[in-house]
């Protein structure tokens, strides 16, 4: 019964046909009055888990957050679907904070976001006094262990307080990111009473993964970028001078890139972000300081410059990417140096020893991911404890092809040196002495006399270290703690060095596309929806992604759904929203309809009803080309008409190719139509975005259109 209202809602609310994974089950403990603890991977749909309980259940719900900007996100999207919902944290002013709290204490909202640093106990005391407060959500919820990765004090009271209400209510935590060890300690920090646990899973099936070893990072970035042109993406990197370095080499590329550290002000940062989001930048560039309240779902890549110092980090900012459940990239490029810059960090930092020896133990585990053979996405799973996790089959691993190398005799070489060495060296002098260097400090230490001087003098000092690096890796060769490690031989080497054991290396040296990448797909009507989101949500003040999802403009182009009842069973559509766009969206899709508009079975009432749209007797496009025709360029028709310019630039192209007179000249700039046709001859039109990516950028897609209209070219 309780879980029949929640479907209700599911679908009601939100658009959606049916549960995720681990959710039904989240929301029927929960409405059975049950403390829970739920893991569920980024993307997996947390936020619904708490939202449809704090809908059903009488009261106002309470959210704790420590994500300032996705709390805004949150309530905004809820208000558009029509839960009233509001947040308190440090954003806001005085007065607007005051505003807030007296309405809340007047059970005007469903839901109530709170920022954990706002909390105190004498907030809490009235909250419950006043309040009939179900349900607390307690989001992040690893923020409250000091084992995790981002443990945040002001976490740690928020457990007596609760247990200080009047009436305690249910207490629900959710994380995307713990560790058996730490999925404990949040249960007993915040005091959960016989909590149900669910973990759904760590694997993230719509991320392709991969590791990209000895690239030349810039042509690789440069490549990379330019096959996604229209796709947003998070580069990270280490420090403030990488994302300066990096965010140069794409505006100097024309790339409309942005960046983001702790360096900037705040106001840069705030603008760089929303621009970020309103996807008038694609590309952003930053260190971590770029993430807590990320919530875009639209990432189609984040690509880490160096790698990072832990899997959970990793992981945590590698799954901004493809929270919409689209395919996704994350690529980690690694440089065997790169560890030695993050244990640098680590020794410089601030933690007592203990810290400091976990935090080199998670170092080793990243570095092992960098380097492992292994199918990466198992690699995380089984680093977060779960089993039974199958070979995802299109990560780096995965894909790798590539027949393993002998390089034993390479090996022996290397290890012997080290040997020879007596652990008194770091990496960086064994390659100086195995590539043959006149170094002075080698010189003066006589380790030009040593038998293996120059035993690799055929290939560069770099390739040497990451020789060394991977034998690291592999266990063959350990580094000292401390800030200058030196190498040394492990028991593993033996076998090497006495010819019982051969040492096999896949070289991957090359980066393979990943899989399944919808990089070129785009239809022409899903490009027009997306400029039409564009449009509207610049109207309204808000990201894109605010009105509809990727997927969802997607299915809508496949699906092309002619009434309002046919566009509520697009997936992500809900009641309000069809209320609000509906009569837009079929606008377009009629207008992209060309002959499939055929009478029948097409419920085209509310088009025809459209006030704005068309008379009786002539039909929208055609009233659009009257305008067109009367010399009105498409701007200002699309403004007299109430309508975007896609759907605009939709008519005409229809009016094309139904044969209608048509200027031509004024919709295919005339110094590239013969560029446009070549390009168009030469891929073929089932694809336009190819064809758009060939030409140059200033070329539109209206301007494509044209041509294929223009010669007949649909075949
Ligand atoms: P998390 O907080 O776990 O990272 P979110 O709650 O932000 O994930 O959800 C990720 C996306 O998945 C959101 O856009 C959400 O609307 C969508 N989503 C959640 N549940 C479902 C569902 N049952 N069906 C379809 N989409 C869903």
């Amino acid at each position: 019964m309780l879980i029949e209202q929640a479907r209700g809602a599911l679908k009601r609310v939100y658009g959606y046909d049916s549960f995720r994974k681990g959710q039904e089950d989240i929301i029927s403990g929960i409405m059975n009055g049950r403390d829970t603890l739920a893991i569920l991977p980024t993307g997996g749909g947390k936020s619904i888990c708490y939202q449809i309980p704090a809908m059903l259940l009488p009261g106002t719900s309470l959210v704790i957050s420590p994500l300032i900007s996705l709390m805004k996100d949150q309530v905004d999207a809820l208000r558009r679907v029509g839960v009233s919902a509001a947040y308190l944290n440090s954003s806001l002013g005085a007065a607007e904070y005051r505003e807030v709290m007296r309405s809340a204490m007047q059970g005007e909202y469903k839901l109530l976001y709170v920022a954990p640093e706002r909390l105190d106990a004498p907030m809490f005391q009235s909250l419950s006094e006043q309040l009939a407060i179900p349900l607390i959500a307690i989001d992040e919820a690893h923020c409250v262990s000091q084992w995790g990765h981002d443990f945040r004090p002001s976490y740690r009271q928020l457990a007596g307080w609760i247990a200080r209400m009047t009436n305690r209510p249910l207490v629900a935590a959710f994380t995307a990111t713990a560790t058996n060890e730490v999925a404990i300690d949040i249960s007993e920090m915040l005091r959960l009473r016989d909590p149900s646990v669910f973990v759904t899973g760590f694997a993230r099936p719509n991320l392709s993964l991969s590791v990209v070893t000895g690239a030349d990072k810039k042509k690789f970035l440069e490549r990379f970028i330019s096959e996604r042109k229209d796709q947003s993406g998070i580069i990270y990197a280490a420090t403030r001078k990488e994302v300066e370095n990096v965010y140069e080499l794409l505006t100097r590329r024309g790339i409309q890139a942005g960046k983001y550290h702790g360096g900037l002000s705040d106001a840069e940062r705030a603008q760089t972000q929303e621009k970020f989001r309103f996807d008038d930048i694609r590309v952003m560039v930053a260190t971590n300081a770029f993430g807590m309240g990320i919530d875009k779902p639209n990432v189609r890549y984040v690509l880490h410059w160096q790698m990072t110092s832990d899997i959970e980090s990793y992981y945590q900012e590698a799954g901004r990417a493809g929270r919409d459940g689209e395919e996704s990239e994350c690529i980690l490029l690694f440089e065997p140096a790169d560890m030695q810059v993050q244990r640098f960090l680590i020794e410089q930092g601030t933690g007592d020893t203990d810290r400091k020896s976990i935090q080199l133990s998670k170092l080793h585990t990243m570095m092992n991911y960098s380097r492992t053979q292994r199918c990466l996405q198992q690699f995380i799973v089984d680093y977060f404890g779960e089993t039974g996790v199958e070979a995802c089959g299109k990560c780096s691993s995965c894909l790798d092809k590539s027949e393993p190398v002998n390089r034993t005799d390479e090996a022996k070489m290397a290890l012997s040196c080290v040997g020879r060495m007596k652990g008194r060296f770091g990496v960086t002098m064994v390659a100086k002495v195995l590539k043959g260097s006149r170094d002075k400090r080698l010189l003066e230490f006589g380790l030009d006399r040593l038998s293996t001087y120059g035993l690799m003098r055929h290939l560069p000092e770099k390739e040497i270290a990451d020789w060394l690096y991977w034998l690291v890796s592999e266990g063959y060769l350990k580094l000292s703690e401390g800030q200058y490690p030196v190498v040394s031989l492990t028991a593993n080497a033996l076998p090497v060095l006495e010819g019982r054991e051969l040492i096999m290396q896949r070289v991957r040296a090359t980066v393979k596309q990943t899989a399944n990448l919808d990089t070129g797909a785009a239809s022409p009507l899903f490009e027009a929806l997306k400029q039409w989101r564009k449009e509207k949500a610049a109207a309204e003040g808000v990201p894109p992604f605010m009105l509809f999802f990727d997927a969802t403009l997607r299915e809508i182009a496949n699906a092309q759904p002619r009434s309002v009842e046919q566009l509520l069973s697009v997936k992500g559509i809900g009641a309000a929203k069809a209320d609000k766009y509906g009569e837009g969206l079929l606008e377009l899709i009629h207008s992209f309809g060309g002959e499939s508009t055929a009478s029948h079975d097409v419920e085209a009432k509310p088009i025809i009803s459209n006030k704005r749209a068309s008379t009786e007797e002539t039909p929208s496009h055609l009233l659009t080309l009257e305008l067109f025709q009367a010399g009105q360029e498409t701007d200002n028709i699309a403004k007299a008409r109430g309508m975007s310019k896609v759907t605009i630039e939709g008519h005409l192209i229809r009016c094309g190719d139904e044969g209608h007179e048509l200027d031509w000249s004024r919709i295919i700039p005339a110094e590239y139509e013969q560029q446009i046709a070549e390009a168009i001859h030469e891929i073929g039109i089932e694809k336009l975005r190819p064809i758009k990516d060939a030409l140059p950028e200033e070329i539109s897609y209206f301007a494509i259109h044209g041509v294929i209209s223009k010669y007949r070219l649909k075949g």
